[in-house]
């Protein structure tokens, strides 16, 4: 054991994949590129978010050191986050950057759709292969008040129809879903599945929300929106993608699109998690459950080594928390850890 009770990494992990105590080997790095956003989703956001100073937020070229040293130990795939990851300035340009790392197969990005009909065709030619797009209701009301501005619904819906457009794919929706607010339109949410081909996920509402309004009466679990859509529109399993979030479904009856359940809080995936997240101040976040965090940030403004920075990152994730799954187990209560907007989701 170290000094702060965290178990030290054995010899023979110190030069190979990254891999944490319980043999899970991390393959996607999820960036939050900024906790800045457009919108104030009142899931996610507080009141009045205090922005990190600009000079704490990791610059492009730190953000592309760091992917580049995760490349080098068996990282894959990469998903920009926020905050709003389409306010940060010139994001294409951070994705051409990670566009030339060879080991890099795969970019995606999560947004909030605003700036989509306006940068789409930019994050393309750059090189983004996907993206999700959060909505969380097909009613233009409902959804400006769920995300605290008026009048965006249009935009959003217009940036999942360009980013389609211009060949992003797959483009996926991701809805929050929280009882008594957007659980009536499960089944529209369904039929838009159908009618576009797109790939619609619910998403279990975390304690992760700035207002800490959350409550497990406001949770409705993946399987009570498995049975809503099934009530109505039958569904088969997919064989389930190592590592993945979401268990997805396709239509028994052939009809295009297929549902996806992100079951973070009913039944989450801990066992073969892959997943190493990084902060836009350049905290690496192992377990989004867990308050661990370490600070990348002081060795890449310090001058460190890229093996200097590897090994630290290793160590970080050597001690990955188990998982929600132990907590869940437990019975433990799950609380607020930091709000999402801080994380990338
Ligand atoms: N701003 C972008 C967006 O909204 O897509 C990216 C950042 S957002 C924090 C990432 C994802 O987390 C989004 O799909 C968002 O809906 C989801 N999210 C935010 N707060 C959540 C919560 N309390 N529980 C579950 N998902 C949440
Ligand atoms: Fe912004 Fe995304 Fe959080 Fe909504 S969920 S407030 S769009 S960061």
């Amino acid at each position: 054991m170290s000094d702060n009770g965290k178990q030290r990494l054995p010899i023979e992990h110190r030069g190979a994949q990254l891999e944490d105590r319980f043999g899970r080997v991390a393959r996607k790095l999820r960036i939050s590129v900024t906790d800045r956003c457009n919108f104030r989703c009142n899931f996610c956001m507080p009141s009045n978010p205090v922005w990190l100073p600009k000079s704490e937020i990791l610059t492009y070229e730190e953000i592309a050191r760091v992917t580049e040293i995760l490349a080098g130990m068996g990282v894959t795939k990469v998903r920009l986050s926020g905050g709003e990851p389409l306010m940060r300035r010139d994001i294409d340009k951070l994705v051409s950057m990670l566009r030339q790392i060879p080991e890099i197969t795969t970019i995606a990005m999560t947004t909030n759709g605003f700036h989509l009909p306006e940068m789409a065709e930019r994050l393309k030619g750059a090189g983004l292969d996907s993206v999700t797009v959060s909505l969380h209701s097909l009613k233009p009301e409902r959804f400006d008040g769920i995300v605290g501005r008026q009048g965006v619904f249009k935009r959003v819906i217009e940036g999942l129809r360009i980013a389609q457009k211009v060949g992003l794919n797959p483009v996926k929706v991701n809805v929050v879903v929280v009882r008594g607010c957007n659980d009536d339109e499960i089944l529209e949410f369904a039929k838009l599945a159908r009618k576009t081909n797109l790939t619609v996920r619910f998403v279990e509402y975390m304690p992760f929300d700035g207002r800490k309004f959350w409550q497990p009466e406001l949770l409705v679990s993946g399987d009570e929106i498995l049975r809503a859509i099934e009530s109505v529109y039958p569904l088969v399993p997919l064989a389930r993608e190592q590592g993945s979030t979401a268990q997805v479904y396709r239509f028994a009856d052939g009809v295009g699109g297929n549902i996806g359940v992100i079951t973070s809080m009913s039944s989450p995936f801990c066992k073969d998690c892959d997943r190493i997240r990084i902060t836009a101040d350049g905290k690496i976040v192992p377990c989004m459950f867990s308050r661990d965090e370490y600070d990348v940030k002081v060795l890449l403004r310090s001058g460190a080594s890229d093996e200097e920075i590897a090994a630290f990152i290793r160590q970080a994730f050597w001690n990955k928390f188990a998982g929600v799954e132990t907590l869940l187990r437990e019975q433990k209560v799950i609380s607020h850890v930091r709000p999402m907007y801080k994380l990338g989701g």
